[in-house]
């Protein structure tokens, strides 16, 4: 499996509540840990047994990009980094006490990596896309894909319209409620949004109430697994990675679901994106109840 895209440094600080437009909050202590919607699939595929995981990611020559080389290859993440000179991507997290959060990213190097960038795809059978590198690239790796006869799942995250070039070479998506409504606004039930996707396999995710997919036209609902929640930063990249792990593996949809449910809800248990994305051990666990 290959997943192209983003890494970014965490600069994580918890607070009461996240502030609003003009207002300050005196947080904790900062924490800077592996994040991005990229790296954080890639550790979440891995963890979940998927075999032989590689990331296509661009990374500046800094302190950041360091500690994202470094914890893709303890998850055993086979990194492909494309050098950048700007600085390694960022994101400014603010983590509240009711475990929602706020994030501000600064793309840097991610918004390098251009088409020309993308490997050799022989021996690749999952193609892993989301958002946070620049569009034509995400667009034009999709296409490649497609026409290698390699499987696309794309996270439509962080929301914005997608063009139907894109689209139309995708063969998972998954989005939120909110990036959702940005495909297909907001009108129907979930199910009727769903079926507006022109992809073979649509899924919303629900936060704590789970998630919905669309099949070949079957609904499936999965609900949230009930867990002590306090962080749920990459809670949704931990359901992706998961999701293309099982899928990669031959699980039907609705197992996929599961245990990328499952892998999600022991997201939200722990601080951090990455430090808490769960292994295939705890996972299993969690499934055997
Ligand atoms: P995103 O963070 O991308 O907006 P969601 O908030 O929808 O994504 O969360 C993704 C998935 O993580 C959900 O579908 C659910 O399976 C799981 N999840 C999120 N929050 C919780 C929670 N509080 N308890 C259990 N599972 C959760």
């Amino acid at each position: 499996m290959l997943v192209a895209g983003s890494a970014n440094a965490d600069f994580v600080v918890r607070a009461a509540h996240i502030p609003a437009p003009g207002e300050t909050v005196m947080g904790g202590d900062l924490s800077i840990v592996p994040g991005g919607k990229g790296a954080n699939q890639a550790v979440a595929a891995a963890r979940a047994g998927g075999c032989c995981t590689t990331m296509l990611l661009a990374l500046g020559d800094d302190a950041s990009g360091a500690i994202l080389e470094r914890s893709l290859s303890d998850a055993g993440v086979e990194a492909r980094v494309v050098r950048s000179a700007r600085a390694t991507g960022a994101a400014l997290i603010t983590v509240s006490d009711t475990a929602e959060n706020a994030i501000t990213v600064a793309p840097g190097a991610n918004a390098t990596l251009l088409p020309e960038h993308l490997p050799d795809l022989a021996g690749i059978d999952w193609l892993v896309l989301q958002l946070e590198t620049p569009i034509a690239t995400v667009t034009a790796y999709a296409q490649a894909a497609r026409a290698a006869g390699v499987k696309v799942m794309l996270n439509v995250a962080p929301a914005q319209a997608v063009p139907d070039a894109l689209l139309s070479a995708v063969d998972v998506l998954v989005a939120n409620e909110e990036e959702l409504a940005v495909l297909v606004g907001s009108d129907g039930s979930i199910l009727d949004r769903l079926s507006r996707l022109p992809v073979p396999l649509g899924i919303v995710t629900l936060g704590a109430r789970g998630s919905c997919a669309l099949a070949g036209g079957d609904a499936i609902f999965q609900p949230a697994f009930l867990v002590q929640a306090i962080d749920t930063t990459a809670a949704g990249d931990t359901f992706c990675g998961a999701l293309a792990a099982a899928l990669a593996q031959g699980a039907a949809p609705e197992d996929a679901l599961r245990s990328a449910s499952a892998a999600a809800a022991l997201a939200t248990t722990a601080a951090g994106a990455q430090a808490s994305i769960p292994t295939q051990a705890d996972v299993a666990r969690l499934l055997a109840g």
